[in-house]
């Protein structure tokens, strides 16, 4: 069967048991998955780009098939650096539809080799993002059971309790 290696772009600040639903997700669909921080300069993240990677690994390290990677700049000429015929993205709910759409549809057009493929997590994962996570940590809210122990051990050193 033909090799398929798959890009998961995004920011992960910080990654959430919804991207990692995702990443499971395509670990058992594809050859390969290379989960990417997408490096952007107009942001300013909570965590660096080496704690992001750092922590992304560690929270993958039972899937033999996931590599973890950074890139500046646009996502396609990345895919095709890293030789990638697939670019995943997770489909939340209607919201995000619009937006993926645009992005899908620009992508295709640069390079219309390279599919984007849309997988859909567990709908109790339907509602979380990173922004919501971020937010409730610094109240020292309770957030166990949306990101993995290792995240929340992170979040706690960066807010200081
Ligand atoms: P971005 O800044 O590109 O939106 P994110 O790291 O927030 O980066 O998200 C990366 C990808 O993961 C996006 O396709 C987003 O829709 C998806 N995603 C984020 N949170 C979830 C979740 N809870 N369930 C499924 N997909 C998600």
């Amino acid at each position: 069967m033909k090799k398929i290696t798959a890009v998961y772009p995004g920011t992960f600040d910080p990654i959430t048991n919804g991207h990692l639903d995702i990443i499971e997700r395509a670990s058992d669909l594809f050859s390969e998955v290379i989960v990417s921080i997408a490096v952007n300069s107009n942001k300013k993240p909570l965590f660096t780009e080496d704690e992001r990677l750092d922590m992304i690994r560690n929270v993958t390290d039972h899937l033999d098939n996931v590599k973890v990677d950074s890139f500046k700049g646009l996502l396609v000429n990345y895919a095709e650096k890293v030789n990638a015929n697939v670019m995943i993205r997770g489909l939340r709910a209607i919201s995000d539809f619009e937006y993926e759409f645009q992005m899908s549809l620009t992508n295709k057009r640069l390079n219309p080799s390279i599919n984007t493929i849309f997988l859909m997590p567990n709908e109790k994962y339907t509602y979380l993002n990173s922004s919501l996570v971020r937010e409730l940590a610094q109240y020292n809210a309770n957030v166990n059971e949306f990101i993995p122990d290792y995240i929340l051990k992170k979040l706690k050193e960066k807010f200081g309790y």
